[in-house]
């Protein structure tokens, strides 16, 4: 049973339709790489399968369950499913540390010592050790994004979605972002990235999706999407950014 599994989802905001008609599968440990010119649907998209957006039509299933089903326990689905953007909006007076016991803490009302142990351990998965009480305003563009993919590790996610994490970051701290994505998606961690990183999807997604104004016009691995796209709009977007 696959993991994800979206058949058929459509979403408008008012008038306006963003996804006609998406579907995919995508199975435990998969890493998923969806690319495409701005405005093709790709961050509507994920944020459909975190509840973050409601849908008109279709269906959207994580480990089973219907998203769009009125009462699904959205807390519960949250805790599932991470998710990172590319502004990574950590709390600016709360340290590293603070900032990745947060949710667990607040939300979770998990005891105080066991999340820091955990903290620290993610802290340190993502190379920031000796970081921990660094406030955000201390830290890189790279090293703020990489707390906030461990502030959403601290939640046991079994899926990690990437909205075009690194596309605000210098060039020098993106490849460490990459790094730590690299590493969790080798761990066996299932993720959705959205990435304008070409070398990077090639490099480590098992499956890529091309999505063009709401629909996905172009899919397969990595080897085949890249050298055999057959889809015009495919190609151009390619011969573009590679
Ligand atoms: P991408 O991530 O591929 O750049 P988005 O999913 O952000 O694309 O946006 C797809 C389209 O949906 C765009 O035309 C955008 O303006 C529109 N859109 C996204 N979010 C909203 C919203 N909350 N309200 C109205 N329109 C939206
Ligand atoms: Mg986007």
């Amino acid at each position: 049973m696959p993991i994800i599994s979206l058949r058929d989802v459509h979403k408008s905001f008012g008038a306006v339709e963003v996804l006609k008609g998406v579907s995919f599968d995508v199975r435990k440990g998969e890493v998923v790489c969806i690319i495409g010119p701005s405005g093709s649907g790709k961050s509507t998209l994920i944020r459909c399968i975190n509840g973050l957006n409601n849908i008109q039509k279709g269906s959207i299933k994580v480990e089973g369950q219907e998203v769009n089903d009125p009462k699904l326990d959205l807390l519960a689905l949250r805790r599932k499913v991470g998710i990172v953007f590319q502004q990574y909006n950590l709390f600016p007076h709360k340290t590293a540390l603070q900032n990745v016991m947060m949710a667990p803490v607040l939300v979770l009302k998990e005891p105080r010592r066991e999340v820091e142990e955990r903290a620290r351990a993610l802290i340190a998965k993502v190379r920031l050790e000796g970081k921990e009480n660094a406030y955000p305003g201390q830290l890189s563009g790279g090293q703020q994004q990489r707390v906030a993919i461990a502030r959403s590790l601290a939640m046991r996610p079994d899926i990690m979605l990437f909205d075009e994490v690194t596309a605000a970051l210098d060039p020098e701290t993106v490849k460490e972002v990459l790094l730590t994505i690299r590493e969790l998606a080798a761990e066996g961690m299932t993720c959705i990235l959205v990435t304008h990183e070409m070398g990077f999807a090639r490099e480590v997604a098992d499956h890529v999706y091309f999505t063009d104004r709401g629909v996905i016009v172009e899919h397969g691995p990595p080897d085949q999407f890249f050298t055999k796209a057959k889809d015009p709009r495919t190609r151009q977007f390619l011969s573009q950014v590679l």
